[in-house]
Formats: C-alpha cells, structure tokens, sequence
C-alpha cells in the first residue's frame, strides 16, 4: 500500500478495508451487498443505529446531545449553522485561524450578521489567538472556532471555557484524535474524509436545547430539528460512508478508543516535528510551537527548487500527499488516525536523508 499523507480524503485503516471488501458482495448472508441493502431495511437500520451508538460511547456524547449524519460536507455547516443558530437581531462570532475559518465566515455573512471575535491572520496563521483577546458581542448567538486547521497546520490545544455563548466547532480535521469534554460545546460538526471515514458524510454533534433554535421555516433539508427528528433518515442517507464510518469506529474501539488513538497521535506527530526541528533550519516548521496541530504537520524548505526536489524525490520514494496546501504552498504530511506509525517513521527517515544529502 502507498506511504499516503493526504488531507482528506485520507488513508483508512486497512483493517476497515479488508472487512469491507468482504462484505461489499455479501452483507451478512443477505445477498446483496453492503451498497445494495435499502435504507429502509433492517440491516441498515441497524448499521446505522450501531454507528450512532459508537459515536456516542467513543466520544462520551451525553444524552442531552444529538448526533447527525449528514450530507454536504463541512461546507454546508457553514451555511447550516447560522441558519438554524443564529437569532433573529442578534451576531454571530468567529474566531479566524485559518482558510476554512474564513469560510465559514463568509457564509454565515450572507445568513446575517457575523463578525470576527479574533484573528490570527496577521500572523500568517501560524497560532491560536488568546482567549483572552476575544471581542464577543454581548448579542451574540453563537462562537465559532475551527479546532485544527487543516491548511495551516495549527491546532486548539485547549478551549475557551465560561464562555456567554454557546461554543460552536468546526472539527473536521480532528474529530477522534482526543479525547473531547462536549460539555464545552453546544455543536460540533465534521466531514469524515479524513479520521472517520470516506467522504460523504458529516457528522453533526448538537445540544438538544440549540435545535430548539430551528425555525419550521427553514428548507427541511437544512433544518438541524427535522434531520434530529427523522434519526437523519429524513431523506435517502449516504449509506455506504455510514458503513464506513462503523467500520472505523469500530476499529478505533478496537484498538483502545480515543485516550489511546491520542497516544499514537502524539507519538506520530513527534516524529516528524523533531526531524524539523533538528535540521538545523532546513525544515522550517509552518506553526509556531504551542499551536502545532498533531493531525497535520506543515513546513517549507528553503527556497521552491529545493521544496520541488523534495516532493519529487518523495514521491518516487512511494510517499503520497506531501504537497502543502494548493493555497500556501511548501510541504504537509497528514498523520490521521489511521496513517500507521511505520509509514511516518519512514518519512522522518526520509527527510532527514534528504537534509544530509542536500
Ligand atoms: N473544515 C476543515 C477544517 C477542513 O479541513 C475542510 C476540508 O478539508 C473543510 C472544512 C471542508 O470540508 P468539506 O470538503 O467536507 O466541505
């Protein structure tokens, strides 16, 4: 299999896809496969309340919380959210850190007022603003943050508590990597493509007083109430990356749950930020120290000729991904979940034979 550091969508444990393979002709003697049964049978039913489920117990999901599964990817969170969120006369809040930061600002603009509670934009994105820096309007609705920044490489280590509104989070990149206090938080949401599974579902996690927020107004589909309300079987689900999905958090139960999928995170990361760090300013690391994210590591080298030699000679090494983001530029390696610590390991071997001979 290929050394794949993709952003998403991103490698799955080939555990997952071994199972999966399997079943994909046969789904538990039914005679259909796994993308054949209808989603009003009782076999995906069941798949679907089990994936609920285990949601629930690997991430400590109180009962006063619902779970969703969704389609449109984070983006349309970003639109979804204020819609449903954000009170009529009222702001909503963002905290910038990055490009999807930004994003969700853009959209939330068009839904209403949103403006921007603090920024780390003049620094090139490379921390995590202070809470203590926050400007929240005393209106306001909601505060959104994006705990790890995919792009830029930077990542909330710890969140603002006490806060007068409820804490709204965009964990796409790092959903599963930790363990999580959801008490924190009155919504969270993520794509799957890049710790849960394959692309195709988004995972919404909400307090059930904020779906009180949904105005029977709002286009069925786009209502936080009526998706809670239907067990997100309102309409016809993306069956086959809801399967997906159980498969992965099943494995991750598997292999101890979030304490430890943190655990190997950590060590993962620590492979690749010490071959930066003790390349004499070879590597240069994108983020600075106390916001480094553990899902995506950023860095540059020294000038474009040496980053293409890099990217090429990686590539022919069989490492897959290594591009930064098309935005930015210089070089990423994504360590999610499921990228095996062999395969990083060989990537900070690689690195630092590169640096020896160049
Ligand atoms: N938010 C974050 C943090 C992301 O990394 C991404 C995609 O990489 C998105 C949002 C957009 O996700 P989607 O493509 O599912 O809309």
């Amino acid at each position: 299999r290929a050394l794949n550091f993709n952003a998403g969508p991103a490698a799955l444990p080939e555990a997952v896809l071994a199972k999966a393979e399997k079943e994909m002709m046969n789904y538990r003697s039914s005679g259909m496969g796994v993308m054949e049964l209808s989603h009003r049978s009782k076999e995906f039913e069941d798949i679907n309340e089990q994936t609920m489920n285990l949601m629930r117990s690997l991430l400590s999901i109180p009962d006063d919380y619902e779970i969703l599964f969704l389609q449109g990817g984070a983006s349309l969170q970003f639109t979804m959210v204020p819609m449903n969120l954000l009170e009529e006369g009222s702001s909503a809040s963002y905290v910038l850190t990055g490009t999807w930061a930004e994003k969700a600002l853009k959209e939330a603009q068009k839904i209403g007022n949103a403006v921007i509670a603090a920024s780390s934009k003049d620094v090139n994105y490379r921390s995590i603003p202070s809470t203590s820096k926050f400007d929240i309007p005393d209106d306001s609705s909601y505060l959104h943050i994006t705990t790890n920044n995919t792009i830029y490489g930077t990542q909330w280590h710890s969140f603002p508590e006490s806060l007068p509104t409820p804490l709204v989070a965009d964990m796409s990149s790092d959903i599963l990597s930790r363990p999580l206090n959801l008490s924190s938080f009155g919504l969270i949401y993520a794509g799957a493509q890049k710790n849960l599974g394959p692309s195709g579902v988004t995972v919404v996690i909400i307090h059930k007083d904020l779906l009180k927020r949904s105005k029977t107004g709002l286009p069925s589909m786009l209502n936080y109430q009526v998706q809670a309300a239907s067990k997100s079987l309102y309409n016809t689900p993306p069956t086959l990356s809801i399967y997906f999905l159980k498969l992965v958090l099943e494995w991750a139960e598997a292999l101890g749950g979030v304490k430890q999928l943190e655990m190997m995170n950590k060590e993962k990361a620590a492979l690749l930020y010490d071959a930066i760090d003790r390349s004499d300013g070879f590597y240069k690391g994108h983020a600075e120290k106390p916001s480094r994210s553990l899902m995506n590591i950023t860095f540059t080298l020294a000038n474009e000729d040496l980053t293409s030699a890099f990217l090429q000679e990686a590539e022919e090494s069989g490492f897959i991904g290594l591009a930064g983001h098309r935005s930015v530029g210089g070089c990423r390696a994504s360590t999610y979940n499921a990228v095996p610590f062999e395969n990083v390991e060989k990537l900070a071997d690689f690195m630092n034979r590169f640096r020896n001979r160049n």
